[in-house]
């Protein structure tokens, strides 16, 4: 199989063998219904099948399965709670699932972490970087364990600084540094042994728009240029725009998987929004009169409905007096969120913190 955005580092021999065994089962024994799925799996850089995790007795994951194809840039989107965090720990090698299987580059992220480690590049939520060190001893540091020394670290640390835009700050303390530059250094800590795949958990939290814009280019360069597959978890809407591909996730499963505008396009219309006195009431005659799925979220009636803007006058003078403002515009990520989940993406009180 070809594929030229494949990631410049190779599989190992042990996981290309696994790959290769998988495919030819896949290819031999398999009816023509059920190749598609075992065709795509030795291409993935990251593969999650049935993917559950629990504590106490909740369940965090609940059978959560997509692929991550070679140099993408893969968004996990889902609101507070739904458990990207759980499933970054999980892909990060931090904790063992509880059910399904887990793989980076052919290596299972429950039996082989070790090697994985190896694979992958980190940057977590919280700051890993020493802030009393120098952005060069930070890497140092980080050069150590991973079995780099000399010449070999020096080169290697030059070349990160370099990329993400701190080589003239290399030997200031990191404590010196705006946010966006902490998290530049982060960045390269993550990058500095070459992985193919570089996972984030939320790694604009905390940086103005300015250093949000200038990491996400940075995480599309990686993927252009390096052709590290990438894999970023976020709560932000605009975020997830950016992505490649996407995998939106409420209450530990995966409700939505594809691109943005894939996403968008099944809404098929516009999405109307209605501030009336007496939603609940004006829902309901709404879906008796048009027969639409009009809902009453938080206050407003909202339904989505081709052509928007010719429906409204239609609504407006069947009610007449009721409506105090309409709004009609195109789908957006949150629209495909309510879509298959029924309830907003944001509770008023995250709304207003
Ligand atoms: P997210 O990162 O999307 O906010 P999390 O993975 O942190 O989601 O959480 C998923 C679910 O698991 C939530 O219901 C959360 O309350 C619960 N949870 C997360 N961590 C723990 C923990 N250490 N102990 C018990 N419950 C947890």
């Amino acid at each position: 199989m070809t594929n030229d955005r494949r990631p410049t580092t190779a599989l190992s021999d042990d996981a290309s063998l696994r790959l290769v065994v998988k495919y030819i089962v896949a290819s031999e024994s398999t009816a023509v219904s059920s190749v598609p799925e075992l065709v795509v799996s030795p291409n993935a850089v990251i593969s999650l099948k049935n993917v559950a995790h629990k504590y106490g007795d909740r369940f965090a994951l609940n059978g959560v399965s997509f692929d991550v194809r070679p140099a993408e840039l893969f968004g996990l989107l889902g609101p507070n709670g739904s458990g990207k965090t759980t499933l970054f720990r999980i892909l990060s090698t931090l904790m063992v699932p509880v059910g399904g299987t887990a793989t980076i580059m052919g290596f299972d992220v429950a039996r082989d972490p070790n090697s994985l480690r190896r694979q992958i590049g980190v940057v977590f939520q919280a700051q890993s970087i020493d802030i009393k060190l120098t952005a060069a001893e930070n890497l140092t540091h980080q050069g150590h364990l991973y079995g780099l020394h000399g010449k070999t670290l020096h080169a290697r640390i030059k070349e990160m600084l370099d990329r993400v835009g701190l080589a003239d700050r290399a030997n200031e303390k990191a404590e010196t540094f705006s946010g966006g530059m902490q998290r530049r250094l982060e960045l390269a800590k993550g990058l500095l042994h070459h992985p193919s795949v570089l996972l984030l958990d939320e790694p604009t939290t905390g940086l103005d728009p300015g250093a949000r814009r200038d990491l996400w280019q940075y995480l599309a360069v990686l993927r252009d240029e390096e052709h590290v597959t990438v894999l970023v978890t976020t709560h932000l809407m605009e975020e997830a725009e950016r992505c490649d591909r996407l995998a939106i996730l409420n209450e530990g499963k995966v409700v939505a998987l594809g691109t943005p505008d894939e996403l968008k396009h099944e809404i098929g219309g516009d999405v109307i929004v209605l501030d009336a006195k007496d939603p609940e009431s004006l829902a309901a005659r709404m879906r008796q009169r048009f027969q639409v799925d009009a809902q009453v979220l938080q206050g407003k009636v909202r339904l989505e409905r081709e052509h928007g803007h010719r429906f409204i006058t239609d609504v407006v003078e069947a009610f007449p007096g009721e409506i105090d403002a309409i709004s009609v515009s195109k789908p957006t990520l949150e629209d495909v969120f309510i879509h298959r989940t029924g309830h907003r993406f944001w509770t008023d009180e995250q709304e207003q913190a």
